[in-house]
């Protein structure tokens, strides 16, 4: 298949509007979408990720306007539009229109990207889009441009080049079918500033029936984020002191904010190649930077990635989640 690279945002819609599959970036990380009223089109993206077919999509929409008109949406769920959209954002709401993707479930998962040029797209299509993450199901998402290219070039029927993904992870997702609402996916809209809005909002691990973790959103029982190589997650101590033991080897690499030994660092950036090493200075950073360290590590063939546990504070809670998730897959 021909792949149109392109910013044109016409040719881009009318692909969708002929069914076709878009990849596209967002704040977050890279989506690939088709029309929310295209089933075929929309279960084309399964086939291409390999993605379980319970796991729903979120739809993209271009303002609250057209949100309201296929979804109900609370006096406090329009409070959090006109606050969090557009933005990394993702709720789900009971659903008005059966027409749209996924047919069969009575709620729907909308989110406004941030990109005003996304947006113009996502209006010009006449469409919601339905999108998932742009990656292999399981695998760390995408936030680089060349790795979109490298994965679905010849696969898609279209790649969106215009800025790319500034967050790193994907967006905070809040379940708002039943009260009280219910955090399904921590991201960097934090469960403190959502519950602003509402104090009762449950968070994950909190879901134990007779012992069992009862999955709420789908998304939440699958492996994610997890690149080949194997993701150890360690505390500061630990981390400094794996650094000093195991920083020199080749197969190793790193990503954190604490080198304990100074010189080893620079002989070890100076040695081999630097791109196994990566200092990052705020939690931030951290997120934007990960997903594509994990995938430049997979490139290079690197047996064991180190990661420091984020800083306490501001861009922690989605962070560590994807983390957590990352090194339980190993
Ligand atoms: P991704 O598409 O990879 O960014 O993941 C989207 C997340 O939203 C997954 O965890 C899905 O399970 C979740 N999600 C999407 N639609 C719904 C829905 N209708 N109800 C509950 N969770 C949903
Ligand atoms: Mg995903």
């Amino acid at each position: 298949m021909k792949t149109q690279i392109s910013s044109d945002v016409r040719l881009l819609a009318d692909l969708i509007r002929k069914g076709g599959v878009v990849v596209f970036p967002t704040e977050t990380v890279y989506g690939i979408g088709a029309s929310s009223y295209n089933e075929e089109a929309c279960k084309r993206i399964y086939q291409i990720k390999g993605r379980p077919s319970d796991n729903p999509l979120i739809a993209h929409f271009s303002s609250i306007e057209e949100i309201k008109s296929v979804c109900e949406v609370s006096e406090v769920a329009e409070r959090l539009l006109c606050e969090f959209a557009p933005g990394p954002l993702t709720l789900v709401l009971p659903k008005k229109n059966p027409n749209i993707f996924p047919k069969e479930l009575s709620t729907l998962a909308v989110r406004i990207p941030k990109n005003p040029i996304v947006r113009d797209w996502i209006k010009t299509c006449d469409s919601p889009i339905s999108a998932p993450s742009a990656n292999l199901s399981g695998r760390p998402s995408l936030t680089r441009m060349t790795d979109v290219v490298r994965y679905f070039d010849g696969i898609v029927d279209g790649i969106f080049v215009t800025d790319e993904p500034s967050l790193g992870i994907e967006s905070t997702v809040v379940g708002m079918f039943e009260d009280p609402p219910v955090l399904l996916r921590p991201g960097s809209i934090e469960s403190n500033e959502l519950k602003r809005f509402f104090p009762n909002l449950l968070v994950p691990n909190s879901f134990l029936v007779e012992g069992k973790t009862v999955p709420l959103s789908p998304g939440m029982k699958y492996k994610h984020y997890a690149p080949k190589a194997n993701v150890k997650l360690l505390s500061p101590d630990a981390f400094s002191s794996e650094w000093n033991r195991y920083g020199t080897d080749s197969k190793t690499a790193w990503i954190g904010f604490s080198y304990a030994n100074e010189e080893k660092l620079e002989s070890t950036f100076t040695k081999t190649n630097p791109t196994r090493v990566k200092i990052v200075s705020s939690n931030f950073e951290y997120s934007t930077e990960l997903y594509a360290f994990f995938e430049s590590c997979d490139q290079m063939g690197i047996d064991t990635i180190h990661c420091e546990t984020p800083k306490e504070g501001e861009g922690k809670e989605g962070l560590l989640n994807r983390l957590q998730k990352a090194s339980e897959a190993n």
